[in-house]
């Protein structure tokens, strides 16, 4: 019943990769540098980036960086998951070349590399023309990917797009048909971050498809989503919600969701022992966007120890009903989550 989630070793060209894994998001910023913290050096089991190949292909950054890539520049044990840039190719009307994408995953040092795709948003409607060129397009992008790869080393993941799950199984049974991909990647569910049965339905469908090969989730990854998605059978995902929660001054709540700073009693202590809550006072974290990020990134990582304990001793589900009983919306994609693994719903 439980076979669906699991740990799975993800070997990449700089290391093996246990999952489930998070990936933070490293925002590029003006000229490249970007203003995420230096987390890798701070929390050991967070030794992975997601960047994406078209914000460093256009920043200054790219010229810079030598050949030693992303590992010379960060972290030399890192696990680097580049993005091709779609979404940037959506948001401002730009038409990149797979190709010339997939060379900058493979000069900077990706381990993993997606395909580049055209994202469908709720938005674009259900079933129209534009909605059905950008899923080919998708898929045409992934298989060009495959067959231009020069780097063996490096993992190419296929980008997942469409808005239902009968669209992703037919993309999956085509692409499977014509090329083997190291893992799948679903896209566009950001859109529907809290339409949790679309979310689940979808994963459900994708896990089922594509077997035992890795699957990554695009843009999802809080505190309360990421127990959610590993049941569902993902087994890594990205987010940058950890720093924008820290802009917004959202707090993940060891063992909860986030809540806004201003909700937690102002007092001289936080709720929390992580190295940044047990060092800095209240007014310094309430004020330093990085710490309320950084903290909150530790929060992930006790997550994902505490999934993975479950996972070991084969005691999910018990610990999800545990981890949602307080929270009715939570609880209740839970059960549809349960229902769906037992083919009820
Ligand atoms: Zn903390």
């Amino acid at each position: 019943m439980t076979s669906m989630t699991n740990i799975r070793i993800i070997d990449t060209a700089t290391r093996e990769l246990e999952t489930p894994a998070f990936f933070p998001v490293h925002n590029g910023g003006k000229g490249g540098e970007g203003n995420t913290p230096r987390y890798w050096e701070m929390i050991p089991d967070m030794n992975t980036m997601m960047i994406n190949a078209y914000s460093i292909y256009s920043s200054p950054l790219y010229e810079k960086m030598g050949e030693g890539g992303l590992h010379d520049k960060y972290s030399n044990n890192g696990v680097f998951f580049v993005d091709s840039g779609g979404f940037q190719q959506k948001n401002h009307d730009l038409t990149l070349d797979p190709i010339e994408m997939l060379r900058v995953q493979e000069n900077v040092g990706a381990d993993i590399a997606a395909t580049l795709d055209l994202p469908v948003f709720a938005k674009d409607c259900i079933y129209n023309q534009k909605y059905s060129d950008a899923v080919k397009i998708s898929v045409k992008n992934a298989l060009i990917a495959l067959d231009n790869r020069e780097r063996e080393d490096m993992l190419i993941y296929a980008s997942l797009q469409g808005n239902d799950p009968i669209m992703m199984m037919n993309t999956i049974d085509y692409l499977k048909k014509r090329g083997n991909f190291d893992g799948f990647a679903i896209g566009g569910c950001i859109s529907k971050r809290s339409d949790y049965h679309a979310i689940i339905d979808i994963i459900h469908a994708v896990r089922k498809r594509i077997g035992d090969l890795p699957l990554h989730v695009f843009g999802l990854g809080g505190p309360t989503m990421i127990p959610l998605m590993v049941y569902m059978g993902a087994d890594t995902f990205d987010s940058s919600a950890f720093l924008k929660a820290g802009s917004k001054r959202l707090y993940y709540m060891p063992g909860n969701g986030s809540i806004e700073f201003s909700d937690i009693p102002e007092t001289t202590y936080l709720p929390c022992t992580c190295p940044i809550c047990s060092i800095h006072p209240y007014e310094e974290v309430r004020s330093e966007r990085k710490l309320i990020g950084m903290h909150n990134l530790w929060m992930i990582t006790h997550e994902i120890r505490k999934l993975k304990m479950a996972i070991e001793e084969n005691e999910v589900e018990q610990y999800l009903e545990k981890r949602f009983m307080n929270s009715p919306a939570m609880y209740e994609a839970f059960r549809y989550a349960k229902a769906k693994k037992r083919g009820l719903v």
